[in-house]
């Protein structure tokens, strides 16, 4: 079925492995793309709830800071290849693209599948080899090796005996997130068998669970424009505006997601972890004095409950109104002074403990993966066994959400297949 010898093999038919097929074709080489599931670009499917938010129109320092610490490692993949490359790449496969708030970029038809559609299309075109319900299990190295280094010479696909050649293999398995779309980790496992290090596997862009269970009541409750704040051990670890959701566990939503792989480090380094929302943060406290005394004017007559709708949605009033032990039955005229400054706290600062994330399968990316220090930022390849590339999230890299993601996979693709192909 398969020829004795290819150019380029490359494990995983996801985004980066895809993208990385199609370019090492395009660019003449001779490519098997081998991929577990009997569809490609299972995960694609879902990104951007459904809608795919390939990348994002910001600068390259933009991007650089979105991947914390490491995100320098990506400067020369993002010079070869970059967002306005990739807008370009899918506008030739057909798929034109609109730019929505804090620069996403989607897909006009708000469908992913239009994504994966024209990434099938690239491959098709430029006769890229396709292996479906095939489950790589080893990459095979040379035993004869002559100059003292490891070089990869193969694979094996589970069940069968034979290795299928190739000089150059790009390992693209994905990370530990949703294992239903296939990525399941095989990648790390097979790379450190070959001495490749794994960078601790955590759970990044992942909702968060409460120890407050009155949570499940809100169920559903998106906020608007709130601020959120985040605490350990008492000190504020990190501040985010937007929206956030609360869950039948505990909370989740961009501003919270945004927020988690450094709640998820302090919750690992054992700290007590709180968050704390302000619903108002357009008012400083004085506003907030001031526009309770004229809600008070206005509306005195009426029970706290009714006026507080004006403050919080409909249903967080009771939630709000029981943590604050105010009888919501009460005239709001009558509230006492230091009931008015307990209204007033917790309109600033409504406050959760966190006691753990949700687990990594419920995870949008992976933290960790395959250290940086072991694989060439110029080619994507690694330093300790020669012919062998990464790209996409198996590599110890992590973005925000904002399509920042998605480039990454699709930048370090272009470039291990250019790679590929010029050594
Ligand atoms: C719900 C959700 C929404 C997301 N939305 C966005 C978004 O809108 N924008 C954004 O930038 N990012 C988003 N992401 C992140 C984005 O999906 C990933 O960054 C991206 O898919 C990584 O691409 P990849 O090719 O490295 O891995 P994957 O897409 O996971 O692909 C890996 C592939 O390798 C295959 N594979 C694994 N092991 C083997 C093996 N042994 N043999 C053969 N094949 C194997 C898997 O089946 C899989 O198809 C989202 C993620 C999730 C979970």
């Amino acid at each position: 079925m398969f020829k004795k010898i290819y150019d380029v093999i490359v494990i995983g038919g996801g985004a980066s492995g895809m993208f990385t097929a199609g370019c090492a074709a395009a660019k003449g080489a001779e490519t098997l793309l081998l991929e577990r599931n009997h569809q490609l670009g299972k995960k694609l499917s879902i990104t951007g709830k459904g809608r795919c938010n390939l990348t994002n129109v910001g600068e390259i320092n933009d991007f650089i800071d979105s991947y914390g610490k490491n995100g320098k490692f990506l400067y020369r993949a993002f010079t070869r290849f970059f967002n306005q490359d990739l807008i370009a790449f899918f506008n030739r496969y057909g798929v034109s693209t609109k730019v929505e708030r804090g620069g996403r970029v989607f897909p006009v038809t708000d469908n992913s599948e239009s994504i994966v559609n024209a990434l099938r299309r690239y491959l098709q075109e430029n006769k890229v080899n396709l292996g479906l319900n095939l489950q790589v299990k080893e990459i095979v190295l040379d035993d004869n090796k002559t100059d003292g280094n490891n070089k990869v010479i193969g694979i094996k696909i589970g069940g069968r005996k034979e290795i299928i050649k190739a000089d150059k293999i790009i390992l693209a398995t994905g990370g530990l997130s949703y294992p239903k779309t296939g990525s399941t980790g095989d990648g790390y496992r097979m790379a450190k068998k070959l001495g490749h290090s794994i960078v601790s596997l955590m759970p990044a862009l992942v909702p968060l669970e409460t120890k407050e269970d009155f949570v499940k009541d809100l169920q559903g409750l998106a906020l608007k424009n709130v601020s959120v704040t985040a605490f350990a051990d008492g000190r504020k670890i990190i501040r985010e505006f937007g929206e956030m959701l609360f869950t039948h566990f505990g909370l989740s939503g961009p501003v919270i997601l945004k927020m988690s792989s450094l709640v998820v480090k302090h919750l690992n380094e054992k700290e007590e972890v709180s968050i704390s929302i302000n619903f108002k943060p357009a008012l400083d406290r004085e506003k907030l004095v001031d526009r309770l005394l004229r809600e008070s004017k206005k509306f005195g007559l009426k029970s706290v409950n009714n006026v507080m709708k004006n403050f919080l949605p409909l249903r967080l009033v009771p939630v709000f109104l029981k943590m604050a032990n105010i009888n919501s039955d009460k005239k709001f005229k009558q509230i006492t002074h230091q009931e008015k400054e307990k209204i007033i706290n917790l309109l600033t600062d409504f406050s959760l403990k966190i006691t753990k994330s949700r687990p990594i399968d419920e995870a949008i990316i992976t933290r960790g993966g395959i250290s940086l220090k072991e694989i060439n930022p110029y080619t994507m390849e690694s330093k300790r066994i020669k012919g062998l590339y990464f790209c996409g999230e198996i590599i110890d890299l992590d973005g925000k959400t904002g399509g920042y993601n998605l480039q990454m996979a699709f930048s370090t693709a272009y470039l291990a297949a250019e790679s590929t192909v010029n050594s």
